[in-house]
């Protein structure tokens, strides 16, 4: 299978989920997880219809970027950000979906406003309470979502999740469903500085599930790009 073959069946599965769930397939955004594929890869799933890339990792995402592998597509961050590369990132993407910290979102928020612009994040829940991974408990949201008025450089626009490694994606729903009832509990409150416009969940294995479970954005990587070679890779 090609990439462009690839975007064509993971569109069509997403589209076939939003309707089975009563959706529509357009309420549902494709997020091409491009992390450890080049920029001519990239490119080949933007001219096949992806129409927004997630990347991983600044670094790489900045080397790619400077290749121009992103032209005609949106460019959202979804990796774990840590606070020393922030500075590099703002203002680069139109979304951050990765906030896992109240002190980190601050960080975002200083250095969007030092550039005189808001930068749209997401708060990343921890829904399965894994201590390998980070986010904010469920319980933690509302006091997260209170605290974002008092932040002038961004605008918080909704929830992700990764939820636990899972056998098959039937597991998983229990945790779409537990993100799906704090996404809706949390839209219907007014916050300053916060819209609930997006739900970030599902990714090749699951994001049928995560459709069916009410997520607007689902971030696939091996579904289009195929398995990743993690052979001679640094972390960082
Ligand atoms: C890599 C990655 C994905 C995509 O994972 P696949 O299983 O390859 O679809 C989604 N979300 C995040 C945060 C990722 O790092």
């Amino acid at each position: 299978m090609t990439i462009t073959e690839n975007v064509a069946l993971v569109r069509a599965r997403i589209a076939e989920a939003a309707l089975a769930a009563g959706r529509e397939a357009k309420d549902v955004r494709l997020v091409a997880a491009t992390k450890m594929n080049d920029a001519a890869r990239v490119r080949e799933a933007i001219a096949a219809g992806v129409e927004v890339c997630g990347e991983n990792r600044v670094q790489e995402l900045l080397e790619k970027q400077a290749q121009g592998a992103y032209e005609g597509a949106e460019l959202h961050f979804i990796g774990h950000l840590q606070k020393n590369k922030v500075k590099q990132l703002v203002g680069r993407v139109s979304l951050i979906h990765s906030v896992d910290s109240l002190e980190l979102l601050a960080a975002i928020s200083r250095e969007a406003e030092k550039r005189g612009l808001r930068q749209d994040v997401l708060l990343e829940v921890n829904i399965g309470a894994e201590a390998s991974k980070s986010g904010f408990a469920p319980e933690q949201i509302p006091a997260a979502l209170e605290k974002a008025g008092e932040f002038g450089g961004i605008w918080v626009r909704g929830l992700m999740a990764i939820p636990p490694i899972c056998e098959s994606p039937e597991e998983n729903r229990p945790f779409f469903r537990r993100m799906q009832q704090l996404f809706v509990d949390n839209e219907r409150k007014r916050y300053d500085n916060v819209s609930m416009d997006f739900l970030s969940m599902g990714m090749s294995g699951d994001f049928t599930e995560a459709v069916a479970c009410g997520a607007t954005l689902v971030r696939v990587g091996t579904a289009i790009f195929g398995p990743r070679d993690y052979t001679g890779r640094k972390e960082g």
